[in-house]
């Protein structure tokens, strides 16, 4: 059983019970509670984007220079790693992932922090080319104060993502848990306090408030001192999010969700393939915002794929996140696994067959817990709504294809533009049909890896804006020109 940290929260540099709402966290391998935790209130994320702002503001932080405030995301980054243990064990009781993808997770915030680091050391300025009697230069600054919101499925690794950057560019940060699953970024926010008041900068830098979006992220997003929105979660919140943002006229970046197509040309390897596709879809029990949710098999071995394919569904092994030997863990939480259910059902009255899967697994050992068994669909048109709208679970809808241009057609018949997958012995094949699909990211033979140092980002309904890559810190600056003037005489005009 993991450390429960107390009824407490992060607001502006201390550690009160948040005034908003009981929020009750529940363990979703066994239904039992981890915790009642009081949410931020409006005044919560009042108190803390106004102490935010005093300390961005703050020249203890203002005038660090870069390798300062790059030690102090080392710092961030070691004591992360220093508790992976700890952070993991969290992570798996408050979302059901397993060990293994928690301690993975845990690790690769470490190495967010990091490469920030390295990243803010290395930064350069710009001297722009002179057109005149003067100098030019482009430079970056801090925003002042930055909101990030994250959904449920990888909570530590998506903090890193926005507050590392955030900090690594001069900011402070308010961030958002999502309220299913607050407990692991309440613990990296205390790893951030130490690491700040250690440091002896502003611990009001980083505020961690709990609670339902449509109040606390709500108030963060309107709250004027906020210059800057980095947001991760649905389509539908982000649009509104977007919304309001375009009234303040302030930037937000914007990781929506994904129906991602994955494809299997007759010259793939197939060994390669079936466990790629397996993993693409079934690892984090789907709750993937890249899972490979479409399969599009040549029709030539189309039977010969998902008949193999259902074969090894069915032996992969479900059971709680805390299992060693555990592929597909629970579900985040019983009302989400309901609502991949109903998509399940939704399928079967839209004509589809469920080849494998398709319900809740039976025996006492799943009873409490938000199970669902991993399944593989067939039989559906592309625009049936479970081939188009994002499930979010343990569901895979496979689809035969024939020619290359009627697949692109398809796989790109759909509001999202997140990830593709292509399995290929084909480079030129490769190469073409990752030119022609909409999506932000495509892994030709392997899937679902990430480097930090690689821009990761969505097109159409999948979002707007990047995060990672060598510039992920400049997407928390705003620019600036200076012009110096180099002449000894005044402007002629006034003459
Ligand atoms: P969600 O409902 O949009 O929630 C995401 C976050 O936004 C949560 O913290 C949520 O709070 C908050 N929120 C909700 N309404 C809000 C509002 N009106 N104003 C401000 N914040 C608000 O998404 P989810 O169901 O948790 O997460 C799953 C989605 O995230 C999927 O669509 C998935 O594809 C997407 N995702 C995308 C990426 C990517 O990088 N592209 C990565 C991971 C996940 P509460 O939940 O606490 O109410």
């Amino acid at each position: 059983m993991p450390r429960i940290p107390a009824d407490e929260i992060l607001i502006a540099g201390h550690w009160p019970r948040g005034r908003g709402a009981p929020v009750r966290t529940v363990d979703p391998a066994d239904g039992t509670l981890l915790a009642t935790l009081h949410a931020a209130s409006v005044d919560d994320v009042e108190e803390a984007a106004r102490a935010a702002a005093e300390a961005a503001a703050a020249p203890a932080w203002r005038d660090l220079l870069p390798h300062e405030r790059a030690r102090l995301l080392h710092r961030i980054g070691d004591l992360i790693e220093e508790h992976a243990d700890d952070l993991s064990a969290l992570q798996t009781a408050d979302t059901g992932k397993t060990l293994a993808e928690t301690r993975a997770l845990a690790l690769s915030a470490a190495a967010t922090f990091r490469y920030t680091a390295a990243a803010l050391e290395t930064a350069e300025d710009a001297l722009t080319p002179s057109r005149g009697g003067y100098v030019t230069m482009s430079v970056h600054e801090p925003i002042g104060v930055v909101g990030a919101i994250n959904p449920w499925n990888s909570p530590i690794a998506s903090d890193a993502q926005k507050v590392a950057p955030a900090l690594a560019a001069g900011n402070a940060v308010l961030l958002k848990p999502a309220e299913w699953t607050p407990l692991v970024s309440l613990a990296f926010g205390r790893l951030v306090h130490r690491a700040l008041t250690e440091a002896g900068l502003p611990a009001a830098l980083l505020s961690v408030l709990p609670g339902k979006g449509s109040v606390v992220g709500d108030a963060i997003v309107r709250h004027p001192l906020v210059a800057r929105i980095g947001f991760t979660g649905g389509t539908g919140t982000g649009r509104a999010i977007a919304r309001t943002a375009a009234d303040k006229l302030v930037p937000a970046s914007l990781e929506l969700g994904g129906k991602s197509p994955t494809i299997v040309r007759p010259d793939a390897d197939v060994e390669q393939a079936l466990a790629g596709v397996l993993f693409g879809i079934f690892s984090s029990s789907g709750q993937s915002c890249i899972a490979g949710s479409r399969l599009f098999v040549h029709s030539s071995l189309y039977d010969s794929f998902v008949g193999e394919l259902v074969e090894r569904v069915r032996r992969l092994r479900v059971g709680p996140g805390t299992s060693p030997g555990t592929q597909v863990g629970p579900l985040v939480h019983h009302r989400h696994r309901d609502a991949v259910a109903a998509y399940v059902d939704l399928a079967r009255e839209e004509g589809g067959r469920v080849l494998c899967g398709g319900a809740v697994p039976e025996g006492e050992e799943y009873a409490e817990g938000a199970y669902y068994l991993p399944t593989v669909i067939d039989g559906l048109p592309n625009s049936a709504r479970t081939c188009q709208e994002e499930i979010f679970g343990p569901v895979l809808v496979a689809l035969p294809y024939d020619d290359e241009d009627e697949l692109v057609a398809r796989a790109n018949a759909t509001d999202y533009g997140l990830a593709c997958g292509i399995w290929t012995r084909d480079a030129r094949a490769a190469w073409r049909l990752a030119r022609r699909i909409d999506a932000g990211t495509v892994w030709i033979n392997t899937y679902k890896q990430f480097s930090i140092s690689t821009p990761f980002g969505g097109m159409k309904d999948s979002g707007l804006g990047t995060e990672k890559g060598r510039d992920l810190i400049r997407a928390y600056q705003r620019q600036k020109s200076l012009y110096w003037g180099t002449d000894t005489a005044p402007l002629p005009w006034a003459n």
